[in-house]
């Protein structure tokens, strides 16, 4: 094991490779990008409720700062490893830059199943392992947020244990956090908000719209996957697959959404739901349905099931969901598939927002959120329609042309300590 074994690492090298070949990259730039710059690992020993120790392992990634302060979700799953992690923090480094944020790329997570912890395991949990990486986050430094399997309370937590360290309540060391310790408005729904637009966007260029017309399928159904919905279903459009880990609920006249969320958020499980046809995740990918949005893990769409994919529109809500022989493929056969650090940069776009609000304790309204959100999102949209335009290549190639240009050139005007 390394940091470097992982298929989700390889995939977003070999991404970055082909698309620095294409814009005729810098070599030295280019060479520095294919490392973290700083990665550590820390042991996480807590007490369970019943009086015992456990030791769990920890990571956080910094990738690169050459644009500021590092950037990137905290996840807790079983499948964390340093080399997953290291992977996700290339591509904030990616996102940050093409979407034109003053921010670096880093990742963080713990190896865990978080719903095998009881909420005070969680929190002695969140707590300790924000100690361990202690040294490395800060509001100057590189701030965390949300990512699978942590949410506004553990951001909370993480919040009060630095803020308990340093002896100041610190605003800006995590973003994701409750309005009432200083959250943003428009976070928690910011990333699937995003890809909304994005999808929106898409079909602009397309000359379609959303409307009733549209069927969608969802695949991951929680933070990132249900305001996606509520915004398309707002349009009019037909959520007609939504899925959780444990499998997908499918009706082809449409799902209720607010129902389903209320299901989700009382912390049940789709399996348990008591109405709409039960189909596993899989068939869920390879519904014959307009707009299909991955948006639980990566790796889900592969040599293995992209003949099978049917949808025309791919929104990557997750990272890295498909990969890159998926990518090739489908995108030869015209889909049109809106690019991971495109499609979810709606998180750390209100993130950033979160932090400026943060530093300077003053905080903006809904609307103003909102209407900045979609004007970045669009703005970076459009810039990668017109790369990929410009250099004959898809939308996946074109968003990491977009953002090695920001980055290349800032780079270079850095230069490379100590000279
Ligand atoms: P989440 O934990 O809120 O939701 C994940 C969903 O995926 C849940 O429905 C879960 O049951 C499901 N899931 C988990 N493992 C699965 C599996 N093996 N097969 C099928 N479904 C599975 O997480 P989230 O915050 O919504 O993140 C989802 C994806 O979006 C991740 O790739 C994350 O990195 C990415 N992302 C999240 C944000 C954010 O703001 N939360 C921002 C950008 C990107």
């Amino acid at each position: 094991m390394s940091l470097y074994h992982s298929d989700l690492y390889k995939d977003a090298l070999a991404q970055m490779e082909v698309a620095a070949s294409a814009m005729n990259a810098d070599p030295n730039v280019i060479e520095r990008l294919r490392y973290p710059k700083r990665a550590i690992t820390v042991s996480i020993p807590i007490r369970l409720d019943d009086g015992t120790v456990k030791t769990f392992e920890g990571y956080r990634v910094q990738h690169n700062m050459t644009l500021g302060p590092g950037k990137g979700g905290i996840r807790f799953h079983p499948d964390v490893d340093e080399s997953e992690t290291a992977a996700l923090a290339m591509l904030m480094t990616f996102k940050c830059a093409l979407v034109g944020l003053p921010l670096g790329g880093a990742k963080g997570g713990v190896r865990v199943d978080p719903n095998q912890l009881s909420r005070q395991e969680l929190q002695a949990l969140s707590r300790r392992y924000a100690t361990e990486i202690g040294p490395f986050i800060g509001p100057d430094k590189d701030i965390p947020a949300p990512d699978i399997g942590t949410d506004r309370q553990t951001m909370a937590w993480i919040m009060d244990t630095y803020s308990q360290i340093h002896g100041y309540a610190s605003h800006g060391v995590v973003t994701g956090k409750p309005i009432s310790v200083g959250g943003s408005l428009g976070r928690e729904e910011a990333t699937g908000r995003g890809v909304a637009y994005c999808v929106n966007f898409a079909y602009e260029k397309l000359n379609k719209k959303v409307d009733e017309n549209i069927t969608v399928a969802i695949h991951g159904f929680g933070k990132v996957g249900m305001p996606a919905a509520v915004d398309l279903v707002e349009q009019g459009a037909k959520i007609v697959a939504v899925s959780d880990v444990s499998c997908a609920v499918y009706d082809p006249s449409g799902l209720n959404i607010p129902k389903l969320i209320d299901w989700v958020k009382e912390r049940k499980l789709l399996k348990d739901y008591p109405y709409y046809d039960k189909i596993t995740n899989a068939q869920l990918l390879e519904l014959d349905v307009d707009v299909l949005i991955p948006a639980a893990i990566d790796g889900v769409v592969t040599e293995k099931n992209m003949k099978n994919i049917k949808a025309k529109l791919i929104a990557e809500g997750a990272n890295g969901p498909l990969n890159k022989d998926a990518v090739e493929y489908l995108s030869n056969k015209d889909v049109f598939i809106i690019p991971d650090i495109l499609c979810n940069a709606g998180g750390v776009i209100v993130s950033y927002f979160e932090w400026v609000q943060g530093l300077a304790h003053f905080f903006w309204d809904i609307d103003q959120i909102n209407k900045t959100l979609h004007a970045i999102l669009k703005n970076a949209f459009d810039e990668v329609y017109e790369k990929a335009e410009f250099y004959k290549v898809d939308m996946k190639k074109a968003a990491m042309i977009a953002a090695l240009a920001k980055l290349e050139a800032a780079m270079k005007l850095r230069g490379l300590f100590p000279g």
